[in-house]
This record gives structure tokens, sequence and C-alpha cells, in this order.
């Protein structure tokens, strides 16, 4: 006949392995698949054949069950076992009893053709089991497609467009989740929020692209050395938020005044002239007995920022637990450049 076997004729000719030992037989059977125009190769024993399966990885296994090594029952095993993707196994044995198809069907084979056999009903049950596969086939790929296009979407949920840092939605959802293992393990927890200093002027002064771009240098340098646990979110326009697992106050409050630092001394919209911003910080830090919810860790550290924005801003301030009065930090090693720029 020699027509091509599927319907798409721009495909290549689904591969098939035949697995018999009889040179006779596996040259019948090689000569009536590749008449169909199927490409088939033949494996004469077991051991061969799952080596060849991985090789080539065939569209379908025309299996024998009696072989010189291990008999076709393992090798079906072996192949079940081995293989990622759907591979079609047609058992065909000289052996006639029920109990042999039941077995050929319970170690995984998908269909069972006693020898000898009509080679029109032959070629009928491998386009049969070569559509399932077909199938299958498809059906995995939209499977991955979907995967991919969920994964794409849920970092788009929890990501903000503008700087590519975490959206608020994220930080809540992280915040009552390193609470909750800040508190069974009994670690410190830190939280800085951080705004913009008279953003408003410097958008009035400059345009909000200009604003938009100063958002996003900013965004790299909050995003710069720190750790894969932290996270680090906008969380409104121009006001960002630090959360920092493992991190005591302290070291937080170091953070922030040298974040504070960097920020004054980077020009952050270097296309429209070197423009710099500054930013005030406020610090709260867990364990403290003051903090009871989620929210009231984030309420401190805004309560911490106000504090810095009536000092004067330009600076870090630290709410900790028991502290009497708020603490301030000046920005760490270029206080004058900062200053100048007042
Ligand atoms: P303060 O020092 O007290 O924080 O003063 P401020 O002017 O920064 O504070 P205010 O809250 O009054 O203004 C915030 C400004 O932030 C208002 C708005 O122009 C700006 N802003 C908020 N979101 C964006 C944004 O996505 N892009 C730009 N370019 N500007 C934004
Ligand atoms: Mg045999
Ligand atoms: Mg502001
Ligand atoms: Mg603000």
């Amino acid at each position: 006949m020699n027509t091509a076997p599927n319907d798409n004729n721009q495909q290549p000719a689904e591969k098939i392995l035949c697995v018999e030992d009889s040179p006779t037989q596996a040259a019948q059977i090689k000569h009536i698949l590749a008449s169909e125009g199927y490409r088939v190769e033949v494996a004469v024993n077991g051991y061969e054949s799952l080596s060849m399966a991985r090789e080539i990885n065939p569209d379908l296994v025309v299996l024998d069950i009696m072989l010189p090594d291990i008999d076709g029952y393992s090798v079906c095993r072996k192949l079940r076992s081995q293989s990622t993707s759907y591979m079609p196994i047609m058992m065909l044995s000289a052996r006639q009893e029920v109990e042999d198809r039941l077995d050929g069907l319970d170690v995984g084979a998908d269909d069972y053709l006693p020898k000898p056999f009509d080679a029109r009903e032959f070629i009928a049950r491998v386009k049969s089991l070569l559509r399932i596969k077909r199938l299958n086939d498809d059906l995995s790929d939209r499977l991955s497609e979907a995967k991919e296009s969920f994964n794409v979407w849920r970092q788009v949920a929890v990501t903000d467009h503008l700087t590519g840092l975490y959206n608020r939605y994220y930080l809540q959802k992280m915040l009552q989740e390193e609470i909750s293992v800040a508190s069974r393990y009994g670690t410190p927890l830190a939280c800085i929020m951080l705004d913009i200093d008279h953003f408003r002027d410097f958008n009035n002064t400059h345009g909000h692209l200009v604003g938009d771009e100063v958002l996003r240098g900013l965004a790299r340098i909050l995003g710069k050395d720190s750790r894969d646990s932290d996270v680090i979110a906008r969380y409104g326009g121009e006001e960002f938020v630090l959360l920092l697992p493992m991190t005591d106050l302290e070291a937080a409050a170091s953070k922030a005044s040298r974040l504070c630092a960097e920020v004054c001394a980077t020009p952050l919209a270097s296309e429209a002239g070197n423009l710099h911003v500054t930013i005030s910080l406020g610090v709260a830090s867990l364990p403290d007995e003051d903090i009871s919810t989620p929210l009231k860790l984030i309420a401190k550290a805004d309560r911490a920022l106000y504090l810095a924005k009536e000092a004067g801003r330009n600076r870090v301030v630290i709410l900790g637990a028991g502290d009497s009065e708020p603490r301030e930090f000046p920005c760490q090693g270029e206080g004058g450049a900062c200053a100048r720029l007042k």
C-alpha cells in the first residue's frame, strides 16, 4: 500500500519498536508495518529493547512475550517505569489462554494479540493505539502550556508592574507566614517601611515619567544585596516595605541607614540630569509584646516612618520593643552628600 500513516503528510512517520526474537516473524511484522508507511526498528531480546526504547522513544512497542533473556511481561513493566511519556504497548504471543492476556494487560500492556494474527486486524489495532497516543501527546502538550501560563499569571498576580518588586497583596500574604514562623521558632523578624521625601514636589517639577524612573531606580537599590528570604514590596505609590526574616532590630536599623545613604548618594533619574531624592525610613521588629497581629508590625514601622518625616526627613527612626523613646539613626557614611542636596 505504501501510504503515509498520518492524516497530515507533513509529519514524519511514527516510529514503532518491534521486539521479536524470531527473524522470520520479525521480518513479517516489519514488512506489514513498513508497507503502511511506519518506521520500524527491531530489537531481538528484552534488554536490547529497553535500551532502544530509551534511545528512539518509539510511538508504539509491539512486544513478543517469549524472548531469550527476560520475558515480555518484565520488559513491559520496565518500559512503563523508565518512560516519562505515554508509550502504547501491544503484546503478541502464541499463548492463547485468557490468563496470558490478563497477565499482559495486568503488567501495563494496552492490547494483546494472539499469534498467528490477521494482518488487517493487526494494522487496525496499531492504528487505534497510535490514535490514542496522538491524543495523549496532544493533551500533555496542552497541559504543559496551561501550567506554564498559570505560572506566568501567578507571578503577575504578586508583582508590582512598575518596579518588578512584589506587590502589597503578596507582602500581606507573606507577613502572615513569616510572623507565624518567627513566633514558632522564636526568631527575629524585622520590618522597614520607607517613603520618598517630597515626591509630590519632585513630580510637579520633573514630571510623572521621571518620577516613575526614580521609583524603578529606588527599587533596584532596595533589591541589591538582599537575601532570598527577604520580601521587598511596593506598598503604595512611593512607599515600600522590606520584610526581613532572621533579622533583629539593630541589624535592620543599620540596613535602613545604609539604604538611606545609598539612595541620597545615587542619581536615580540620570537621563533627566542626575536627579537625586531622599527617603525616610521607619523600623520595627519582632519579638515585641506590643505587636499582637501581623498588621501591627507594619503599623509600628509606619509610625516610626511618620516620626522620621516629622523629625525632618532623610533619616531612620526605630521603634524597639519597650523603648520609651524612638531612636533616630542618621544616613550612614554619606551624610555630607545628603546634606548638600537639601
Ligand atoms: P512626604 O515627604 O511627606 O512623603 O511628601 P510627599 O510629597 O512625598 O507625599 P505625598 O503622599 O503627599 O505624595 C506622594 C506622591 O507620590 C503623590 C504622587 O505624585 C506620587 N506618586 C505616587 N505614585 C506614583 C507613581 O506611580 N509614579 C509617580 N511618578 N509618582 C507617584
Ligand atoms: Mg519469541
Ligand atoms: Mg512621600
Ligand atoms: Mg507617601
